[in-house]
């Protein structure tokens, strides 16, 4: 991490694992620093992620922060524009989309800090993550504890037959497993 902060040069930061990684626990305590140094900070998600909250990000473990949700990329962009640090919580929700607004803002100066999940529940790359890792400046895996073997999990388990590829949920749909103990759907 780049703690000498050149005012001038923005960035992208990348957190992303698996459900119950600690995505979201990461985000809030970098966004919290960089509300106690008194930096401008815009914290969105999608209006799709209900599940906790309507206007706070909020991790497993019941950590929050105030967020605006919204339904497309556009309202970022235009709830943005005064922010020096930007906060996006479950980014694999917004869409390709989502990587050219990341760019621009770090472009015009902005830390852009983005969570999501890296996987689908068939441990397919879940776009727009995978290209987002690859123009962000830095990349944080989170590891989660596999329910089945407790070794470190890389993959969200989801524990219903629904075949769609969204489908959002707790603790009573998915769970974390680590590579061996994974069973992507038939
Ligand atoms: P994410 O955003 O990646 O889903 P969160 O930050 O919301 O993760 O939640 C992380 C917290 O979830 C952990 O600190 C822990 O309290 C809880 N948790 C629940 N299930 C697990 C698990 N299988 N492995 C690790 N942490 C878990
Ligand atoms: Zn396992």
């Amino acid at each position: 991490m780049n703690i000498f902060r050149d005012r001038e040069t923005g960035w992208i930061e990348v957190i992303c694992g698996p459900m119950y990684s600690g995505k979201t626990e990461e985000l809030i305590r970098r966004l919290r620093r960089a509300q106690i140094a008194r930096q401008k900070v815009a914290i969105f998600k999608p209006k799709i992620d209900t599940r906790y909250s309507d206007d706070h990000i909020v991790s497993h473990s019941e950590q929050q922060l105030p967020s605006v949700s919204v339904e497309t990329v556009d309202e970022i962009r235009r709830h943005s524009a005064e922010a020096e640090v930007i906060g996006i919580d479950e980014a694999q929700f917004f869409g390709m989309e989502l990587i050219q607004l990341c760019q621009n803002l770090a472009d015009k100066g902005k830390r852009v800090i983005v969570a999501g999940l890296d996987l689908d529940y068939r441990g397919e790359p879940f776009e727009p993550i995978p290209q987002l890792l690859a123009v962000g400046e830095y990349i944080t895996k989170t590891l989660a504890i596999c329910m089945v073997c407790g070794n470190p999990a890389s993959r969200t388990q989801r524990l219903t037959k629904d075949a769609a590829r969204v489908v959002v949920g707790g603790q009573d749909i998915y769970e974390a497993r680590c590579r061996k103990c994974f069973v992507p759907p038939v």
